[in-house]
């Protein structure tokens, strides 16, 4: 993509209800606007990567078994009224009426729409287990609406429900779900910590959350510090289970199991839930299925929610320093830019053109600085973007056949001839989708 064509309207402002690092980020990086409160446009650079993170995660569900189809975003009344949550969910649901006076409203969760789905189809034990997803905006009309997408109202989630004949089965497709959650956020470059949810009598201790440290999170968390040292690229699945965590009503200092100094108290921010409910849908919906006996039972079901436009936040919030974004490689909106330093130079443009449309060529995303704009606020504005590399071509070095490639995260830069250049960027790329 050539930036002159491009739209990111990158600005220094940043609107005073902006009180958090990610947000203040994605609206100076030009990723999204806010069109009413909780409620954004997703500009170019800020639908990429939501894109982008939304491919991670079906890639992980599927790998997992589940089946991807799409419920819409309006409902009709009727289900929630039988299922009770009409009048329990309170004012969190947008509540509309159609032209014909029928109660509709704005889904904030599925639960009810897909246990009619598999009512309407799905009668025996020879059909189970299923596993269905969809990734869809939610609405909730949350009393308050802040730190951008961490906390919109109207937010994109990928919710699955499992469905089973038994608890043993069902405690399977949880089980099953639990290490999808903890593939997912290891493939987005996030180290998850794993706390035990309260889900009330029938789930047991079937109920989980998946937060990630974010100084401005909304939960305390009490966790040992060797989290924090954990290389999602190499975070190996069962160890990262056995690590202390609890959020701050769960932890008790005379029973922790690790000393003083290997604790760490701070802020986190959930990213997922996972939830078992047993026949709790199924039974206000008549979602039965047979036995092999040939006796009728409300099937067993667990939902499942990761926040998809909530981990855009959380990610930034992750990884960031003073001059902008820092995104991991694999959720990045662009692999690579390239910083024309002299648009009125021949050479500069002849060779920024060429190494354009190789990079191209073999499909390595790449953002061209084409702007006829200063050098300094090309810099500025592809730190703010934070891409992971950039070469660099200026007047100087390309006479000599030289460009400059600068690495994002660790500020790094190192001169190579074109055809390095190129090479390195190549590797790189192979690297990071090895991942
Ligand atoms: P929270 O306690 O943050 O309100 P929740 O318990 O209401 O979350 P769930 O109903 O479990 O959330 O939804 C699944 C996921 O959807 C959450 O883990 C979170 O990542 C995301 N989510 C929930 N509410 C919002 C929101 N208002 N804005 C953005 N993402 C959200
Ligand atoms: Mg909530």
């Amino acid at each position: 993509m050539k930036y002159s064509l491009y739209f990111a309207p990158t600005s220094k402002d940043v609107p005073s209800e902006a009180e958090i690092i990610s947000h203040k980020l994605m609206i100076r990086s030009g990723m999204i606007k806010q069109s009413s409160a909780g409620i954004y446009s997703w500009l170019p650079l800020g639908f990429n990567v939501l894109k982008k993170i939304e491919h991670i995660v079906r890639k992980e569900q599927e790998k997992a078994g589940a089946v991807e189809l799409l419920m819409p975003t309006m409902q009709s009344a009727d289900l929630w009224i039988k299922s009770g949550r009409y009048d329990d969910y309170g004012k969190e649901m947008l509540r509309i009426q159609d032209r014909s006076s029928r109660q509709m409203l704005y889904g904030p969760t599925n639960e009810e729409l897909i246990t009619e789905i598999f009512r309407s189809y799905i009668n025996s034990y020879k059909d189970l287990p299923k596993n269905l997803f969809h990734i869809q905006w939610k609405f909730r009309d949350e009393l308050r609406p802040r730190f951008g997408v961490m906390r919109g109202r109207e937010f994109l989630m990928k919710d699955n429900y499992s469905f089973d004949l038994t608890f043993e089965e069902a405690k399977k497709s949880y089980n099953n779900m639990y290490r999808c959650y903890l593939k997912t956020f290891l493939k987005l470059g996030l180290t998850p910590i794993v706390l035990r949810a309260e889900s009330g009598a029938i789930g047991g201790n079937l109920s989980h959350e998946f937060q990630i440290l974010a100084k401005t999170g909304e939960s305390t968390l009490y966790y040992d510090k060797e989290l924090e040292n954990i290389d999602p690229s190499k975070a190996n699945i069962e160890k990262l289970q056995d690590y202390y965590a609890a959020v701050d009503d769960q932890h008790n200092p005379s029973e922790c199991p690790i000393n003083e100094k290997q604790l760490k108290i701070s802020k986190g921010i959930e990213v997922g839930h996972i939830f078992y409910f047993g026949t709790k849908y199924s039974e206000k919906l008549s979602a039965l299925v047979q036995t092999s006996d040939g006796k009728n039972v409300p099937v067993e079901m667990g939902s499942y929610g990761i926040g998809v436009s909530r981990l855009v936040g959380a990610i930034i919030e992750a990884f960031h320093d003073s001059k902008g974004i820092i995104w991991p490689d694999q959720v990045a909106p662009f692999y690579v830019s390239i910083l024309n330093l002299n648009t009125k130079d021949l050479k500069c443009n002849q060779e920024s053109e060429k190494m354009y449309s190789n990079l191209c060529n073999i499909n390595i995303e790449t953002l061209y600085d084409d702007r006829d704009i200063a050098a300094g606020s090309k810099f500025s504005d592809h730190d703010l973007i934070g891409i992971p590399y950039k070469i660099i071509i200026g007047p100087r070095d390309i006479k000599e056949g030289r460009v400059e490639i600068e690495n994002r995260k660790t500020g790094k830069k190192n001169k190579l001839s074109i055809e390095e250049a190129l090479n390195y960027i190549i590797k790189k790329s192979k690297d990071s989708q090895k991942l």
